[in-house]
Protein backbone atom coordinates (compact mmCIF):
# COMPACT_ATOMS: atom_id res chain seq x y z
CA UNK A 1 0.00 0.00 0.00
CA UNK A 2 1.19 3.57 -0.99
CA UNK A 3 1.78 5.18 2.85
CA UNK A 4 2.11 8.75 0.77
CA UNK A 5 0.80 9.42 -2.33
CA UNK A 6 0.82 12.99 -4.29
CA UNK A 7 -1.89 12.88 -7.16
CA UNK A 8 -1.48 15.99 -9.71
CA UNK A 9 0.15 18.06 -6.50
CA UNK A 10 0.06 21.83 -7.48
CA UNK A 11 1.86 24.72 -5.04
CA UNK A 12 1.02 28.40 -6.39
CA UNK A 13 3.25 31.06 -3.80
CA UNK A 14 2.16 34.78 -4.50
CA UNK A 15 5.83 36.56 -5.03
CA UNK A 16 5.02 39.97 -4.90
CA UNK A 17 1.95 40.33 -7.73
CA UNK A 18 3.67 37.42 -9.57
CA UNK A 19 2.90 34.01 -9.02
CA UNK A 20 5.45 31.29 -8.46
CA UNK A 21 4.93 27.40 -9.14
CA UNK A 22 6.99 25.52 -6.52
CA UNK A 23 5.48 22.29 -7.63
CA UNK A 24 3.67 22.07 -10.97
CA UNK A 25 1.12 18.57 -11.78
CA UNK A 26 3.41 16.73 -9.34
CA UNK A 27 2.86 13.06 -8.55
CA UNK A 28 4.36 9.58 -7.10
CA UNK A 29 3.95 7.16 -4.63
CA UNK A 30 5.77 5.89 -1.12
CA UNK A 31 5.56 2.26 -0.16
CA UNK A 32 5.70 1.22 3.55
CA UNK A 33 9.53 0.65 3.65
CA UNK A 34 10.46 3.05 0.86
CA UNK A 35 13.98 4.89 0.83
CA UNK A 36 13.23 7.86 -1.12
CA UNK A 37 15.39 10.44 -2.20
CA UNK A 38 13.58 14.21 -3.41
CA UNK A 39 16.98 14.89 -5.11
CA UNK A 40 17.41 18.14 -7.25
CA UNK A 41 19.15 22.25 -7.27
CA UNK A 42 18.01 24.51 -4.77
CA UNK A 43 14.76 25.95 -5.81
CA UNK A 44 13.54 22.77 -7.49
CA UNK A 45 10.15 22.21 -4.98
CA UNK A 46 12.11 19.46 -2.61
CA UNK A 47 11.35 21.66 0.91
CA UNK A 48 7.79 22.17 -1.04
CA UNK A 49 6.75 18.64 -1.22
CA UNK A 50 8.20 17.57 1.89
CA UNK A 51 6.14 20.43 3.64
CA UNK A 52 3.01 19.35 1.91
CA UNK A 53 3.33 15.15 3.20
CA UNK A 54 4.38 16.96 5.91
CA UNK A 55 1.10 18.85 6.25
CA UNK A 56 2.95 21.70 7.14
CA UNK A 57 1.28 23.59 4.25
CA UNK A 58 -1.36 22.87 1.69
CA UNK A 59 -1.75 22.19 -2.08
CA UNK A 60 -3.13 24.98 -4.07
CA UNK A 61 -4.48 21.75 -6.53
CA UNK A 62 -3.80 17.97 -6.13
CA UNK A 63 -4.19 15.41 -3.37
CA UNK A 64 -1.39 14.38 -0.52
CA UNK A 65 -2.49 10.96 0.71
CA UNK A 66 -0.87 9.68 3.67
CA UNK A 67 -1.91 6.16 5.10
CA UNK A 68 -4.67 6.64 2.49
CA UNK A 69 -5.93 9.75 3.67
CA UNK A 70 -6.35 12.58 1.96
CA UNK A 71 -4.56 15.54 3.93
CA UNK A 72 -7.20 17.87 2.48
CA UNK A 73 -10.01 16.13 4.00
CA UNK A 74 -8.42 16.15 7.81
CA UNK A 75 -9.40 18.40 10.66
CA UNK A 76 -6.83 20.39 12.21
CA UNK A 77 -6.96 17.98 14.85
CA UNK A 78 -6.80 14.72 12.97
CA UNK A 79 -3.63 16.60 11.29
CA UNK A 80 -2.00 17.29 14.67
CA UNK A 81 -2.59 13.68 15.91
CA UNK A 82 -1.13 12.39 12.42
CA UNK A 83 1.99 14.39 12.66
CA UNK A 84 2.56 13.44 16.66
CA UNK A 85 1.71 9.59 16.09
CA UNK A 86 2.76 9.19 12.41
CA UNK A 87 5.32 11.19 11.29
CA UNK A 88 9.04 11.86 12.58
CA UNK A 89 11.40 14.90 11.23
CA UNK A 90 14.78 15.46 10.93
CA UNK A 91 16.37 19.07 9.62
CA UNK A 92 18.83 20.72 8.33
CA UNK A 93 20.09 22.88 11.04
CA UNK A 94 19.28 20.12 14.07
CA UNK A 95 16.88 21.74 15.64
CA UNK A 96 17.86 20.12 19.12
CA UNK A 97 17.28 21.97 22.31
CA UNK A 98 20.46 23.34 23.71
CA UNK A 99 19.89 22.90 27.74
CA UNK A 100 18.90 19.41 27.48
CA UNK A 101 21.23 16.71 26.98
CA UNK A 102 21.90 13.50 24.08
CA UNK A 103 18.78 11.69 26.17
CA UNK A 104 16.49 14.04 27.12
CA UNK A 105 16.35 15.51 23.45
CA UNK A 106 15.66 12.06 22.16
CA UNK A 107 13.12 11.60 24.94
CA UNK A 108 11.58 15.03 24.60
CA UNK A 109 8.78 13.81 21.76
CA UNK A 110 6.95 11.60 24.39
CA UNK A 111 6.88 14.25 26.64
CA UNK A 112 5.04 16.33 24.77
CA UNK A 113 1.06 16.96 24.55
CA UNK A 114 1.23 12.86 25.04
CA UNK A 115 -1.57 12.46 27.29
CA UNK A 116 -3.85 13.56 24.18
CA UNK A 117 -1.70 12.56 21.47
CA UNK A 118 0.99 10.15 21.88
CA UNK A 119 -0.41 6.64 21.49
CA UNK A 120 3.04 5.64 23.79
CA UNK A 121 1.94 6.99 26.69
CA UNK A 122 0.67 3.66 28.20
CA UNK A 123 3.26 2.32 27.86
CA UNK A 124 4.99 0.93 30.62
CA UNK A 125 7.92 3.40 31.75
CA UNK A 126 10.38 0.43 32.14
CA UNK A 127 9.71 -0.12 28.06
CA UNK A 128 9.89 3.65 26.73
CA UNK A 129 13.44 3.50 28.55
CA UNK A 130 14.40 0.47 26.88
CA UNK A 131 13.42 1.82 23.55
CA UNK A 132 14.80 5.06 24.32
CA UNK A 133 18.45 3.12 25.28
CA UNK A 134 18.25 0.84 22.05
CA UNK A 135 18.09 4.02 19.67
CA UNK A 136 20.37 5.37 21.35
CA UNK A 137 22.89 2.33 20.84
CA UNK A 138 21.61 1.89 17.21
CA UNK A 139 22.81 5.60 16.71
CA UNK A 140 26.33 5.52 17.90
CA UNK A 141 25.40 7.66 21.06
CA UNK A 142 26.37 5.35 24.15
CA UNK A 143 29.46 7.52 25.14
CA UNK A 144 27.72 10.74 24.95
CA UNK A 145 24.12 10.42 26.03
CA UNK A 146 24.54 12.93 28.87
CA UNK A 147 26.26 15.66 26.58
CA UNK A 148 24.73 18.35 25.71
CA UNK A 149 24.47 19.59 21.61
CA UNK A 150 27.10 22.38 21.60
CA UNK A 151 29.59 19.09 23.14
CA UNK A 152 28.99 17.11 19.91
CA UNK A 153 30.15 16.88 15.96
CA UNK A 154 27.62 18.19 13.56
CA UNK A 155 27.50 14.55 12.67
CA UNK A 156 26.81 13.33 16.37
CA UNK A 157 24.01 16.55 16.64
CA UNK A 158 22.52 14.49 13.29
CA UNK A 159 22.50 10.97 14.97
CA UNK A 160 20.38 12.93 18.29
CA UNK A 161 18.20 13.76 15.32
CA UNK A 162 17.47 10.88 13.84
CA UNK A 163 16.96 9.07 17.44
CA UNK A 164 14.39 11.44 18.36
CA UNK A 165 12.45 11.30 15.08
CA UNK A 166 12.07 7.76 15.99
CA UNK A 167 10.93 7.78 19.74
CA UNK A 168 7.66 7.85 18.72
CA UNK A 169 8.09 4.69 16.51
CA UNK A 170 6.54 7.15 13.47
CA UNK A 171 5.52 5.09 10.12
CA UNK A 172 7.02 7.96 7.99
CA UNK A 173 10.38 10.27 8.46
CA UNK A 174 10.40 13.42 6.80
CA UNK A 175 14.67 14.91 5.99
CA UNK A 176 14.65 18.27 5.12
CA UNK A 177 18.88 18.58 3.54
CA UNK A 178 19.66 16.42 6.65
CA UNK A 179 23.34 16.22 4.93
CA UNK A 180 23.31 20.45 4.54
CA UNK A 181 25.28 21.11 7.04
CA UNK A 182 27.74 18.35 7.22
CA UNK A 183 30.84 17.82 4.95
CA UNK A 184 30.68 15.36 2.17
CA UNK A 185 31.55 11.97 3.89
CA UNK A 186 29.88 12.62 7.10
CA UNK A 187 26.57 13.19 5.02
CA UNK A 188 26.95 9.92 3.41
CA UNK A 189 27.30 8.43 6.73
CA UNK A 190 23.95 9.47 8.45
CA UNK A 191 22.24 8.94 5.20
CA UNK A 192 23.40 5.39 5.76
CA UNK A 193 22.93 5.38 9.12
CA UNK A 194 19.27 6.49 8.28
CA UNK A 195 19.12 3.52 5.68
CA UNK A 196 19.96 1.14 8.36
CA UNK A 197 17.27 2.36 10.71
CA UNK A 198 14.78 1.92 7.58
CA UNK A 199 15.80 -1.75 7.22
CA UNK A 200 15.39 -2.36 10.82
CA UNK A 201 12.58 -0.96 11.61
CA UNK A 202 10.67 -0.73 8.37
CA UNK A 203 9.98 3.11 9.00
CA UNK A 204 9.38 4.91 5.66
CA UNK A 205 12.00 7.93 5.14
CA UNK A 206 11.94 10.52 2.80
CA UNK A 207 14.67 13.25 2.69
CA UNK A 208 15.67 16.00 0.48
CA UNK A 209 19.36 16.65 -1.08
CA UNK A 210 21.39 18.22 -4.00
CA UNK A 211 24.40 15.98 -3.65
CA UNK A 212 24.56 13.14 -5.81
CA UNK A 213 26.86 11.12 -3.34
CA UNK A 214 23.75 10.71 -0.69
CA UNK A 215 21.35 10.39 -3.78
CA UNK A 216 23.47 6.83 -4.78
CA UNK A 217 22.48 5.73 -0.83
CA UNK A 218 18.61 6.29 -1.66
CA UNK A 219 16.64 3.33 -3.37
CA UNK A 220 14.00 5.36 -5.03
CA UNK A 221 14.77 8.49 -6.23
CA UNK A 222 12.47 11.08 -7.51
CA UNK A 223 14.34 13.72 -9.53
CA UNK A 224 12.77 17.73 -9.59
CA UNK A 225 13.61 20.41 -11.70
CA UNK A 226 11.49 23.78 -11.24
CA UNK A 227 8.41 22.12 -9.60
CA UNK A 228 8.67 19.22 -11.78
CA UNK A 229 9.73 15.80 -12.06
CA UNK A 230 12.36 15.08 -14.49
CA UNK A 231 13.20 11.51 -13.28
CA UNK A 232 12.15 9.06 -11.60
CA UNK A 233 14.05 5.38 -11.12
CA UNK A 234 14.59 2.81 -8.36
CA UNK A 235 17.84 1.54 -7.59
CA UNK A 236 20.14 -0.87 -5.07
CA UNK A 237 17.99 -3.88 -6.18
CA UNK A 238 14.41 -2.06 -5.39
CA UNK A 239 11.97 -1.82 -7.68
CA UNK A 240 8.51 -0.20 -7.54
CA UNK A 241 6.88 -3.20 -6.46
CA UNK A 242 9.50 -2.76 -3.02
P1 LIG B 1 14.06 23.49 -2.81
O1 LIG B 1 13.69 22.89 -1.49
O2 LIG B 1 14.25 22.46 -3.89
O3 LIG B 1 15.23 24.42 -2.71
P2 LIG B 1 11.62 25.05 -2.52
O4 LIG B 1 10.51 24.08 -2.39
O5 LIG B 1 12.14 25.68 -1.28
O6 LIG B 1 12.82 24.37 -3.32
O7 LIG B 1 11.20 26.23 -3.51
C1 LIG B 1 10.63 26.02 -4.79
C2 LIG B 1 10.25 27.38 -5.40
O8 LIG B 1 9.19 27.95 -4.66
C3 LIG B 1 11.39 28.39 -5.38
O9 LIG B 1 11.30 29.16 -6.56
C4 LIG B 1 11.07 29.22 -4.16
O10 LIG B 1 11.60 30.51 -4.29
C5 LIG B 1 9.55 29.22 -4.15
N1 LIG B 1 9.01 29.33 -2.78
C6 LIG B 1 9.14 28.39 -1.80
N2 LIG B 1 8.50 28.78 -0.68
C7 LIG B 1 7.97 30.01 -0.96
C8 LIG B 1 7.19 30.94 -0.22
N3 LIG B 1 6.81 30.71 1.04
N4 LIG B 1 6.81 32.09 -0.84
C9 LIG B 1 7.17 32.33 -2.12
N5 LIG B 1 7.89 31.50 -2.88
C10 LIG B 1 8.29 30.35 -2.31
P1 LIG C 1 32.02 12.79 13.58
O1 LIG C 1 32.83 12.72 12.34
O2 LIG C 1 31.73 11.47 14.22
O3 LIG C 1 30.78 13.60 13.43
P2 LIG C 1 34.17 14.52 14.53
O4 LIG C 1 35.33 13.75 13.98
O5 LIG C 1 33.72 15.77 13.85
O6 LIG C 1 32.92 13.53 14.70
O7 LIG C 1 34.44 14.86 16.05
C1 LIG C 1 35.21 14.02 16.90
C2 LIG C 1 34.94 14.36 18.37
O8 LIG C 1 35.21 15.76 18.64
C3 LIG C 1 33.49 14.12 18.72
O9 LIG C 1 33.40 12.98 19.57
C4 LIG C 1 33.01 15.36 19.42
O10 LIG C 1 32.68 15.08 20.76
C5 LIG C 1 34.16 16.35 19.39
N1 LIG C 1 33.70 17.58 18.70
C6 LIG C 1 33.59 17.77 17.36
N2 LIG C 1 33.11 18.98 17.06
C7 LIG C 1 32.92 19.62 18.24
C8 LIG C 1 32.46 20.91 18.63
N3 LIG C 1 32.08 21.82 17.73
N4 LIG C 1 32.38 21.19 19.94
C9 LIG C 1 32.73 20.28 20.87
N5 LIG C 1 33.19 19.04 20.57
C10 LIG C 1 33.30 18.71 19.30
Amino acid sequence: MAVIKLDSVTKQYALGNTLVKALNDVSFAAHAGDFIALSGPSGSGKSTALNLIGCIDAPTSGQVEINGIITGSMSEVEITRLRHQKLGFIFQSFNLIPVLNVRENIEFPLLLDSSKHNPYANWAPAEQQDWINHLIEQVGLADRRINRPNELSGGQRQRVAIARALVTKPSIVLADEPTANLDSKTGAQIIALMHQMNQELGTTFVFSTHDPRVVEIADHVVKLQDGTIIDEYFQNGKSATG
